[in-house]
């Protein structure tokens, strides 16, 4: 097996992920039932396999879009997050949940809740599968969340390394190359 597909140290199951998905679909379908227009914004990529199931198991009728940001390491300061795919719907007046993989420092949420209010909203919220609250440097309001995870390089379920590891069905620990599997 190459390297890439190496599997990690397991932190947290297909099995959980599916039910807690559930859950929070369930905790999503109460708090918007009487909602005229949602519309769910993912962020590329890491949010896609979360959100997808996520999706299908929400009942209330939903639109969806997606932002997508620019990575650490790309000619970005620590903290400077730019929007390199934007929306396509007009989010005036509409209800907005906004779906991610995973809140690190806050930034990227920071600066996409901002745009999202600016642009007339009538609400925002966010929904996060996995927060890593240590290592939290701006605040961000989390509505709805998965689990609260320790500071740990995690990949798998939409969250990658070098854009390998996403289609794992669970989360897990990445350990680094060390050695052939
Ligand atoms: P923040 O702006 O909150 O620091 O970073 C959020 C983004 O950083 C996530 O959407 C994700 O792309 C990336 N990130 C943060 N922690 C991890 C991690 O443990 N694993 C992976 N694969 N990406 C992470």
């Amino acid at each position: 097996m190459s390297k890439a597909k190496r599997v990690p140290h397991i932190l947290i199951s297909e099995a959980d992920l599916q039910r807690r998905v559930e859950e929070l679909a369930r905790e999503i379908d109460r708090d918007y039932a009487t909602c005229e227009r949602l519309i769910a914004i993912g962020v590329l990529k890491g949010s896609v396999f979360f959100m997808v199931d996520l999706l299908k198991l929400v009942n209330v009728p939903v639109q969806v879009d997606f932002f997508q940001t620019s990575s650490y390491g790309e000619g970005t300061e620590p903290g400077e997050v730019r929007i390199r795919k934007d929306i396509d719907l007009s989010i005036r007046g509409a209800d907005v949940l906004l779906i991610e993989d995973i809140v690190d420092t806050g930034y990227t949420l920071r600066t996409i809740l901002d745009l999202l209010r600016f642009r007339g909203a009538k609400s925002v919220k966010l929904c996060a599968l996995l927060d890593k609250v240590e290592r939290r440097e701006v605040e961000v309001p989390i509505d709805y969340r998965g689990f609260e995870i320790e500071d740990k390089f995690v990949v798998g379920y939409g969250l990658d390394y070098a854009d390998f590891y996403r289609d794992l069905p669970y989360i897990g620990i990445y350990e680094g190359d060390g050695g052939d599997a």
